[in-house]
């Protein structure tokens, strides 16, 4: 019995009908073998059952027609344009169709072809006829090719190899590949009712019915997802196998006594978290955990408490962060906590002999944090005044610092660890898993660091199955007590003016405002360029207030001093681009506004959205655009409807579809063809159980080689032969 594998041996050139030129041309596009031809679905069916005959077809109305070409011409009434037109029949009645300027039709529709023609019915003194119509070419004369069935099946084109020909090429091999191998255990396969793997291929490309291809597609997405969650079973047991972790079990002194030391108290969400992130890292695997939580519900405390359980046993710990500014900001907030926790050590720097503790010459009563910020261009510690970069890394080669916090720059060559036993990641969405794995070879040659993922975007379940899916993870579903709900309004361009009135009325009472000005994709540079003219506008219509800018195109340093200066008050109105979507954390700050806000992304809106409401007064975001597409709209109209991040993203993940969002995870993951995830839910979660079960049952897959084989063949290696993310950490 044939396995994909095994068809996926036998080249393209081989399908009779496709050797030579076509076969060649295909293998270009990378249908290669006779395994990528059984994946070229068709894109659509058309029901011969529910064709209308052309002698009753209902003028106004797009149809699909099913008619033998009679006869094909094309005229030039004028200069460029040329008017091509083909009569057709069914039996019932003719039909002309005509198309302008797209005379490539008289070489697609030969005299005696079966076609279908989509497109509107008209009637033109007494002809039925149709302008532009779409055409599928079913066969190229009706005495040639293939019979297909009541249903036909639309084979996308490729490499200008026509779908008739490719439809025929998948016919001749799938006849030669019955019957084609199940690897996928008959238990699952009975328990879920599953059609067989084989009638399931046949099905899709050459169905009797529409049922049967409905049939078919769920067997097929039912395998996508089924491979994957396999694979990333086999991910997580190989790396809990391969890799030592640290047992960081401490008594955890420190961890308790920072947060006893914080002005407030945790919530059952935050303990809950902590608890399971501490449980994880007290095991010998290597922990990779995800923490999703919605802006401002307290990842960060839950971070720095487990991380100092590493600290007490007298490992490094690393958080790293997507921007400079959030750096600086994690740096400084993360402080504070310790300043409040009585953590902070005393200045040893140069300076510090001048300091209280030298003068009585005592040693600090707590126990102690030595923490460091290092990016690109800063660097400063909690305990030494006049540490520099070069200070800074060395005393992390002697192992001085216990936390250090920073962006990229952490991973770069130069920067070396005594014993970093964890890692905090903010935002991975923005970092490439890449990055997550240089970070952690950081670690000793022979154990692995813990390691920790914030995300404040929430991740729809079945996208963080199929993205995450070897990653634990952690929820905190509540906030902190005493946050007053955002209130988020639609305004438009005309009433901008009662917009700037609120902003200034806020300040009047002693608040603070972001304006966010327009996306402009692709372009940093534009995009700052208008931050700068807003700013100027804004300064010069409202006068009385304090405005400051702040771009990604102004050096680190400029953004820091604007940042403090907003931070400490001397601004009132902060005019921004997307640079402070990510952290930053103003309790003063309580209206946001977002200029063009239908131009922005949904997650990227709920994140700017969470820039405010941060501290004890009610925030409000005013979303200022007037919508120009279908979905900006929508995203609108979703930010006014809740504030629930994980509603979001479920909504985002509808508007954009999945293939967006792989894209942009950067993951190789977008090799679901007919699954999806929004839509094939249900089929996701079952195969993702079933995966996890049989690896569970049989860790390494000794017992079902067909089906390793599989998936190391669709995971295991890219084009260029190098092995994709399958099997490493
Ligand atoms: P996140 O990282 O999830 O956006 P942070 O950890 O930055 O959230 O917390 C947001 C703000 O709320 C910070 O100012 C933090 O000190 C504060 N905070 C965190 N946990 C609590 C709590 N349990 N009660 C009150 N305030 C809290
Ligand atoms: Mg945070």
């Amino acid at each position: 019995m044939p396995s994909l594998e095994y068809l996926d041996k036998i080249p393209i050139e081989r399908v009779s009908g496709l050797s030579g030129a076509r076969g060649k041309a295909l293998a270009e596009a990378r249908i290669r073998s006779v395994r990528d031809l059984l994946f070229h679905f068709p894109r659509r069916y058309i029901d011969r059952s529910r064709i209308e005959p052309v002698a009753q077809l209902p003028v106004g109305e797009e149809v699909t027609v099913i008619a033998e070409v009679l006869s094909v011409s094309t005229r030039r009434p004028r200069a460029r344009l040329t008017m091509t037109e083909a009569r057709l029949t069914d039996g019932t009645g003719t039909i002309k169709a005509v198309w302008f300027n797209q005379s490539f039709r008289a070489r697609q529709l030969t005299v005696g072809a079966e076609v279908a023609l989509s497109g509107k019915v008209e009637r033109f003194r007494g002809t039925t006829q149709m302008k532009s119509p779409d055409v599928d070419v079913l066969s190229s004369s009706s005495t040639e090719g293939l019979k297909t069935g009541r249903v036909v099946p639309i084979h996308p084109n490729a490499a200008k190899v026509g779908s008739g020909w490719i439809r025929r090429g998948i016919w001749n091999a799938l006849k030669r590949a019955r019957p084609i191998e199940d690897p996928v255990p008959a238990e699952i396969v009975s328990r879920r009712k599953l059609a067989s793997r084989n009638d399931a291929f046949n099905s899709i490309h050459f169905p009797d019915s529409m049922k049967d291809v409905a049939i078919a597609r769920r067997r097929l997405i039912f395998d996508e997802f089924f491979r994957l969650e396999t694979a990333l079973a086999l991910n997580k047991r190989l790396r809990e196998e391969n890799q030592v972790g640290i047992v960081h079990a401490g008594p955890r002194e420190l961890s308790e006594r920072f947060v006893s030391g914080l002005p407030y108290t945790l919530t059952e969400a935050q303990r809950r978290a902590i608890e399971e992130v501490v449980g994880d890292m007290a095991t010998s695997y290597p922990m990779q955990r995800l923490i999703q939580g919605e802006v401002g519900s307290g990842k960060t405390v839950v971070a720095v408490a487990a991380l100092l359980v590493a600290v007490e046993g007298g490992y490094q710990t690393a958080v790293m962060a997507p921007t400079e500014v959030l750096a600086v900001q994690h740096f400084l907030g993360i402080s504070d906590l310790f300043d409040q926790a009585n953590m902070t050590p005393p200045d040893t720097g140069p300076d510090a002999s001048l300091g209280m503790d030298s003068l009585f010459g005592e040693a600090p009563l707590e126990p102690t944090v030595r923490m460091a910020l290092l990016t690109g261009s800063q660097a400063m510690t909690n305990f030494d005044s006049g540490a520099g970069r070069p200070e800074i890394l060395e005393m992390l080669a002697q192992g001085e610092i216990d936390i250090i916090v920073g962006t990229h720059a952490l991973i770069q060559e130069t920067v070396e660890f005594a014993s970093l036993g964890m890692a905090v990641i903010d935002e991975q969405h923005r970092f490439g898993a890449e990055q997550r794995n240089v970070l952690r070879q950081k670690g000793d040659a022979e154990t692995t660091p813990d390691l920790l993922i914030m995300t404040a975007t929430p991740i729809p379940r079945t996208l963080s199955m199929t993205l995450y899916g070897d990653l634990e993870e952690t929820i905190i579903d509540e906030l902190p007590p005493g946050r007053s709900p955002i209130q988020t309004r639609a305004v438009g361009r005309d009433q901008e003016d009662r917009v700037w009135e609120l902003v200034t009325e806020a300040v009047s009472r002693g608040r603070q405002a972001f304006v966010v000005c327009p996306l402009v994709e692709d372009s940093e540079k534009i995009e700052a360029a208008s931050a700068e003219s807003e700013f100027r506008r804004l300064s010069g219509l409202l006068p009385e207030l304090a405005f400051g800018l702040i771009h990604g195109q102004m050096p680190p340093r400029d953004k820091d001093a604007v940042m403090h200066a907003f931070r400490r008050g001397e601004l009132d109105v902060l005019v921004a681009t997307t640079v402070i979507e990510v952290g930053i954390d103003i309790p003063n700050a309580t209206v946001m506004v977002i200029e063009d806000a239908d131009r922005f992304g949904l997650s990227q809106l709920h994140q700017l959205r969470g820039r405010v409401g941060r501290g004890v007064h009610p925030g409000v975001c005013i979303l200022l655009a007037d919508p120009t597409t279908p979905d900006g709209e929508r995203r609108i109209e979703a930010m006014v409807r809740t504030n629930d991040g994980f509603e979001l993203a479920q909504e985002d993940l509808e508007i954009r579809g999945q293939g967006t969002v792989f894209a942009a995870s950067q993951s190789g993951r977008s090799d679901l063809r007919l699954a999806n995830i929004v839509s094939d839910r249900d089929s996701l979660i079952a195969a993702r159980d079933d995966a996890f079960a049989l690896v569970d049952t049989d860790p390494g897959l000794g017992s079902h080689p067909d089906l390793l084989a599989e998936i190391v063949m669709f995971f295991g290696d890219d084009e260029e032969g190098k092995t994709e993310w399958l099997f490493i950490s």
